[in-house]
């Protein structure tokens, strides 16, 4: 069996703060001599388009992978995802210091009843958020256990399977000749243009784990963002039509879905549902009169868009969700109440 290596990618944080630098330096200097892991580094994930080196790297990538980004992990996994980066989701043991103190409180986060990405390969792809720790050990110690219950996972898996795995597979597209164990090496990519700076982007990430194709977002974005895929799915058809900085149509989404991964409201950037129970008692103590009415606050983010792009405001005459028609009658859940504190905080 071929020595079993993982892929650690380190996504650079936009702009050049020194104290990000200093800690995203930190860890790869740690793990660059570290036995059966392979490091490479590339900007700002979710601003990568389609011909950017860092992204067709991040494409040649085969078997497990961390990537470490600025990014909520759940963002993180579905930009990668959404680019064709596909995975099963490697669960980490790497949480926050505030999310072990509130962990009781979190409780388990609601099972996940949406329609589930396709395609997706039998390998595990790891998302730390580099937020959740400003010194390197942490993130290093992750990765080190990680790398080791990838081995594990790949020596079941050759014990079930021998022959399988001599032969190899490569996991994307169904190709079958690539050992599983070999990761695409970053030494085919020139460095500079990996480090590339892009321009910053602005899209909407649908969470498939979470969206249960209503439609209801096609029904309110009057700027052809969303289309339908060959089978029938929801996808972001053209993702630079969206208006930059507006999050409207994550506040209409029924399922919380639909994430601006660059925005300031964790709620919208992609915070994990547990996370975001981590901050119910602390936010609605503080700020519990503060809440605004998401629907209201989208159709006001809307019209300044359409405004803006010398069309008429369409108020709450179009594409307002079937929730809406509801609102009267459907009391809202704990949840919908902490989303709509965290909208109004814009933190
Ligand atoms: S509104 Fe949300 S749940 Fe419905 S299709 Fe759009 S992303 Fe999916
Ligand atoms: S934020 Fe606005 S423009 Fe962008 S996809 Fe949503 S509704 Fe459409």
């Amino acid at each position: 069996m071929a020595r079993h290596r993982i892929t650690v990618v380190l996504s650079q944080a936009q702009g050049k703060h020194p104290v990000k630098r200093s800690l995203e330096e930190a860890i790869v200097a740690a793990l660059i001599m570290e036995p059966g892991i392979e490091v490479s580094v590339v900007p700002h994930l979710y601003d990568l388009g389609p011909d950017h080196t860092g992204r067709l790297f991040l494409g040649s990538v085969r078997g497990d992978m961390v990537v470490l980004s600025w990014l909520f992990p759940r963002a993180a996994f579905w930009v990668l995802d959404r680019d064709g980066i596909k995975g099963q989701w490697g669960e980490t043991q790497l949480k926050p210091p505030s999310a072990d103190d509130d962990e009781d409180e979190a409780g388990e986060p609601a099972p996940a009843k949406g329609i589930g990405a396709l395609d997706v390969p039998d390998r595990h792809i790891y998302c730390l958020d580099l937020r959740d720790f400003n010194q390197y050990q942490p993130y290093v110690d992750e990765i080190r256990r990680i790398a080791e219950a990838c081995k594990a996972r790949a020596e079941a898996k050759h014990a079930k399977a021998p022959a399988i795995v001599e032969l190899g597979m490569n996991f994307r597209n169904g190709d079958q000749d690539t050992p599983v164990a070999e990761a695409s090496g970053s030494s085919t990519f020139a460095p500079d243009q990996l480090l590339a700076q892009p321009g910053r982007r602005w899209y909407p990430v649908i969470d498939y784990s979470r969206c249960t194709n209503c439609m209801e977002c096609i029904d309110f974005c009057l700027f052809g963002v969303y289309g339908v895929d060959e089978h029938e799915r929801l996808t972001v058809e053209n993702q630079d039509n969206c208006k930059k900085g507006c999050p409207a149509c994550s506040r209409v989404c029924p399922e919380q879905a639909i994430m601006f991964p660059d925005f300031k409201t964790p709620a919208i950037a992609g915070a994990p549902i547990g996370a975001i129970g981590n901050l119910k008692i602390d936010l609605t103590k503080l700020f519990g009169g503060a809440e605004k009415d998401p629907l209201a606050q989208a159709v006001e983010e809307r019209d300044r868009e359409l405004v803006a792009d010398g069309r008429q405001a369409v108020g709450t005459s179009v594409g307002l969700p079937k929730r809406q028609e509801n609102k009267e009658t459907k009391p809202k859940d704990d949840l919908d109440n902490l989303i709509d504190a965290l909208d109004a905080l814009e933190l």
